[in-house]
């Protein structure tokens, strides 16, 4: 599969390219920068022949087969687009767009295109969220009555640019992590997220957008979820519990791009810590788009559970800003 990478960004650069590289039979052709001399020195640190400014011309490459879209969220929506137009299967970076309307239209035009699109929630692809959802889906824990994500963390500072202070960028935690969480909760419980409460605050990192945020959803089955997101907690760690009628699971040091952390579970029988596998998040998920476009199987997370990632995160915002109970609007 020959790709094409729009945007010259750091988690193509840190985990993306290499991702891609992992796969068999797989190369990255070119990138796409709004700055040329970025593009250049771009594609020339990480080995790719071309650099383009022009998308266009970019995609008018009939040897492409695939985009990867990692820029900033607002950039998302049009570009995804034009590269469904141009036949390329789309693997788009998370938040999908800056509305629900966005990206049900971007999953709607690579429906009708025939491509496949698919979005970049690693966290699904962590050995250790799969065994979670092995536990949960076998019946270890019985009923699930709730669950709690700890994902606040303390946001480097090579990546407190557009993130903390550019809302037309689509900056704030709450597209950044917050639509994560939401991933990985419907993954787990396999059922969205119905009404949410919340609150956000700046606390010392966002300019013009929120740096926390928590907020508690309403599962369809009665379940209860409480979430934590932040950019500016240094010593919180993250995790994920979820607790049941007959066991609780909880998983410390798991809402992360890195294959570790540790998972307990809780039940009549006493304590017993769950192995699981260690393989590289963006690997996995890479092949299983690969398999996807082959016809062999489908992404980890596709376009619709990037649609419905984002309501989450957009009802909470909602939320936090209107003080109110916010039913998820997924768009359809
Ligand atoms: P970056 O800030 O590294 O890159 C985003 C854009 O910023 C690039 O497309 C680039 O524009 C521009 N840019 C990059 N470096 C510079 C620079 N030195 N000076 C000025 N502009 C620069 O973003 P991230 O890699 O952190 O995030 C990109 C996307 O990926 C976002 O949508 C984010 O939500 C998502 N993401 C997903 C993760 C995941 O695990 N799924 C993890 C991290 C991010 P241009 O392309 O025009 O050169």
């Amino acid at each position: 599969m020959r790709w094409a990478l729009i945007g010259a960004s750091r988690i193509a650069s840190s985990y993306m390219i290499d991702a891609i590289r992992a796969q068999e039979d797989s190369d990255i052709v070119s990138v796409l920068s709004s700055d040329t001399d970025r593009g250049k020195a771009f594609a020339e640190a990480n080995n790719i022949p071309r650099s383009y400014t022009n998308l266009a011309e970019q995609l008018n490459d009939a040897s492409v087969d695939a985009v990867y879209i990692s820029t900033t969220n607002e950039k998302h929506h049009s570009q995804a687009l034009a590269a469904i137009a141009a036949g390329k299967h789309v693997l788009c970076e998370k938040p999908l767009a800056m509305a629900v309307t966005d990206a049900v239209e971007m999953v709607r035009a690579a429906a009708q295109r025939g491509v496949v699109f698919a979005t970049n929630h690693h966290l699904r692809n962590a050995g250790s969220h799969l065994a979670i959802h092995d536990l949960i889906t076998s019946g270890r824990i019985g009923r699930v009555l709730s669950a709690r994500v700890f994902h606040a963390v303390s946001l480097p500072e090579h990546l407190q640019g557009w993130r903390i202070n550019d809302a037309s960028a689509g900056g704030g935690v709450i597209p950044d992590i917050t639509v994560h969480d939401a991933d990985t909760i419907r993954f787990h419980l396999e059922e969205d997220p119905q009404e949410v409460v919340a609150k956000s605050a700046v606390s010392g990192m966002g300019d013009g957008v929120e740096d926390s945020v928590m907020s508690v959803w309403s599962m369809p089955s009665g379940a209860t979820v409480q979430t934590h997101e932040s950019f500016t907690h240094r010593f919180a760690g993250s995790g994920i519990e979820f607790h049941g009628t007959d066991g609780s699971i909880f998983a410390r040091n798991v809402m992360t791009q890195e294959p570790v952390g540790e998972i307990r579970l809780v039940d009549p029988d006493g304590e017993t810590i769950i192995p699981f596998q260690n393989h590289n998040l963006y690997v996995r998920s890479l092949g299983l788009f690969d398999d996807a476009v082959r016809g062999t199987g489908r992404p980890s997370a596709d376009g619709v559970d990037g649609v419905k990632s984002l309501a989450v995160a957009l009802a909470v915002r909602e939320a936090a800003q209107t003080g109110k109970a916010v039913r998820v609007d997924y768009g359809d």
